[in-house]
């Protein structure tokens, strides 16, 4: 959405964003929040897409409740649990606006900061991403361990992550277009839209803990997580084969003149099994971490190659062909 400088963006439609998994405990006062965050005057006209994500308690019939209330809510199911990046993808593919929020749906993003991002994106943001001055709500491991991912794969990666920062924000239809154009089978919608570019700025908040239930990031996933970033936004630890190949060449090489030296000048012998089974634990050990750092990537090409949808909708509710949306991304069943 391109404007000149001064010129304040006006909105005609704001979508929301909500994945949710399994959050029967606080879908309700998440959806109540929302309304009464976004009824504000000077009125705003707005779309809630709610992203069922394959919950096994009764968010979808929450959800379908919510939806026949008020036809400013739309519903999505996936045909199974497809991950949070493809549930908000699939929502954003959904969304008409010319403003995109993503929202979590456990109120620990506050929906009033919402507003208050709107006033950047009038000023000229396309993107504003909610930056947690305070995180409460979330365990010290989870912070300092993000945080040290985060340092460390900024090192790597041309793509630049911000620290404290998550899906929570707001995103201009340009951004989003962008976003959409990436073919990748395996999303990671934050690093994605901090690839996209576009002037990009962030909103100090103050992250809430979970309103209820419980987080769906066991340290499994998260490890998965930082793993599946790496693959993504860098190739730099297949160098580390070559780096560690060409160091241990040279110790090698000094190794073989110290050996001869000490064999042709000297009486001495160099013996012992010790060193020899070291050098082959080692040898062998990063043998191993090498193949494993080179399947990761075999992998994930192998995933992508395959082309398959990104995600099934099993039901959509609320959406109107007529009003010229993108009715069938995904795929349908
Ligand atoms: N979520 C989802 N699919 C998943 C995992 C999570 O749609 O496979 C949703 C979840 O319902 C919530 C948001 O993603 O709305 C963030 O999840 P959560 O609050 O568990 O993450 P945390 O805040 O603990 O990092
Ligand atoms: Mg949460």
């Amino acid at each position: 959405m391109s404007t000149s400088p001064g010129d304040a963006r006006s909105l005609s439609l704001l979508s929301v964003v909500v994945p949710c998994l399994d959050e029967a405990l606080v879908i309700r006062e998440t959806h109540n929040r929302l309304l009464s965050a976004l009824d504000v005057s000077p009125r705003i006209d707005f779309e809630i897409i709610y992203v069922d994500d394959g919950s096994r308690d009764s968010t979808l019939d929450i959800l379908r409740e919510l939806q026949r209330s008020d036809e400013r809510i739309k519903v999505i199911s996936l045909t199974r649990n497809f991950g949070q990046f493809t549930a908000l993808t699939a929502g954003v593919e959904h969304a008409v606006g010319d403003v995109v929020a993503v929202i979590d749906a456990d109120l620990q993003d506050p929906p009033e900061v919402i507003l208050e991002m709107l006033q950047l994106w009038r000023q000229g943001a396309d993107i504003v991403r909610g930056l947690r001055s305070n995180r409460s709500g979330e365990s010290r491991f989870k912070i300092w361990s993000s945080r040290g991912f985060l340092r460390i794969l900024n090192r790597m990666s041309d793509t630049k992550f911000i620290s404290d920062t998550g899906e929570f924000g707001i995103f201009d239809r340009a951004a989003v277009d962008a976003f959409l154009e990436m073919p990748e089978t395996r999303c990671l919608f934050r690093g994605m839209t901090s690839w996209v570019g576009f002037n990009q700025e962030t909103y100090p908040y103050e992250r809430m803990p979970r309103s209820a239930g419980q987080t769906k990031y066991p340290m499994r996933k998260m490890i998965d997580l930082a793993v599946n970033t790496t693959i993504s936004f860098t190739t730099f630890p297949l160098r580390i084969a070559t780096w560690a190949g060409s160091l241990l060449l040279a110790l090698a090489f000094l190794g073989i003149i110290y050996t001869l030296t000490v064999r042709l000048l000297t009486d001495a012998w160099i013996s012992g099994w010790a060193i020899v089974s070291v050098i082959i634990l080692t040898m062998g050990s990063l043998h191993l971490i090498c193949l494993g750092i080179i399947g990761e990537y075999l992998g994930r090409t192998h995933i992508e190659v395959k082309r398959r949808p990104l995600y099934l909708v099993q039901e959509r509710l609320g959406f109107i062909p007529e009003r010229g949306g993108k009715q069938s991304p995904g795929a349908s069943l």
